[in-house]
């Protein structure tokens, strides 16, 4: 918990009641100068948790940067009970160059909690987990699908985890991917480490999405509000569904040639449907693909070409939940 009077963090105070823009030094570039991250610190007028929010964790994953954006702007310190840690952009290398990883094709997200006399991103991954994570008492990671992928909006997290539970579900997102995460990702570490941590996906790579971004916003306050460091607002709309999934696979080209896609992120499949077709470059039909059972697009490719073992679609597969799903979306799209 937050203590009353002092709070400091990578070696800079600040008071009740104020927040403070910093940039925290991760690292050195080639051109012998700092790498550092920006990092908004909102501390509440009143007592509550720590919390940390990131953003682009994968450089090229950048519509959670408007959503911290928003959070930083719409978010009233007198009326905040607690301190938000807000990081717009963690991987600053990647963001740059837009791309996925730091230097060295090194992925971030593999590397916590990192070593303090690690390689490159071990490092990184060590100054972010003891200064900021460290200091948490839970967080929400906000990413996209990898390139050449999209995403419905969705919570990822480890549902047997009581607190990870109570988190995942105030998101208020209509599908919940129930796993514990990769290793050496920060949200698997972080939880693994006493901090819960969920993570947020939508959207693409190098895309801002308005429709993405409000509701990765409104599920964050979501998240805030239930755990009683914003004030509730009245009358705000729950999801119509709520789904956790445990069973989820990628649906993989069995031939290659050029992939014609039927479906888009959020739509239901039924086991049997045909997803898509591979063609030749004489544009005739090489294979079709088939749904092998009946769920939710969370994930499609968004790349033209296939070949085999290529991920086409990624499907929750829904069993006891599959009557609800589709009142809700068929009174959607009536
Ligand atoms: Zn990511």
């Amino acid at each position: 918990m937050t203590p009353p009077e002092e709070f400091s963090i990578a070696g800079f105070k600040i008071g009740a009641g104020q927040r403070r823009e910093i940039y925290f030094k991760i690292s050195e570039s080639f051109l012998a100068s700092s790498v550092q991250i920006p990092v908004t610190i909102i501390r509440g007028l009143h007592e509550g948790p720590t919390v940390f929010i990131t953003a682009a964790i994968h450089g090229d994953e950048i519509n959670g940067i408007e959503i911290v954006r928003k959070l930083i702007f719409e978010t009233d310190e007198s009326r905040l009970s607690g301190t938000l840690l807000c990081v717009p952009v963690v991987n600053i290398p990647g963001f740059l160059e837009q791309k996925r990883d730091l230097p060295y094709n090194r992925d971030l997200n593999r590397f916590f909690p990192g070593k303090v006399r690690g390689n490159n991103a071990e490092r990184v991954a060590y100054k972010l987990f003891t200064q900021l994570v460290r200091r948490s008492d839970w967080g929400i990671d906000l990413h996209t699908a990898a390139h050449g992928r999209a995403n419905m909006p969705h919570i990822r997290g480890d549902m047997s985890h009581p607190k990870v539970r109570k988190l995942a579900r105030a998101f208020g997102s209509g599908v919940i991917i129930d796993n514990v995460g990769r290793r050496g990702s920060l949200r698997r570490t972080a939880t693994e480490r006493g901090i819960p941590t969920i993570l947020f996906e939508a959207g693409e790579t190098g895309k801002f999405s308005r429709e993405f971004s409000e509701a990765g916003y409104r599920g964050v306050r979501n998240v805030l509000e239930q755990m009683g460091m914003l004030s509730r607002k009245k009358n705000r709309p729950r999801p119509s569904y709520q789904v956790i999934v445990k069973n989820s696979d990628w649906v993989r080209a069995e031939r290659g040639g050029i992939l014609d896609l039927f479906f888009h992120p959020g739509q239901l499949v039924y086991k049997g449907d045909v997803l898509g077709e591979i063609l030749n470059p004489f544009g005739k039909t090489v294979t079709k693909i088939r749904s092998p059972y009946t769920g939710m697009l969370v994930g499609v490719s968004t790349q033209p070409l296939a070949i085999p073992g290529t991920g086409i679609c990624h499907i929750a597969r829904l069993s006891k939940t599959l009557s609800k799903v589709e009142q809700v979306l068929d009174k959607i799209s009536s």
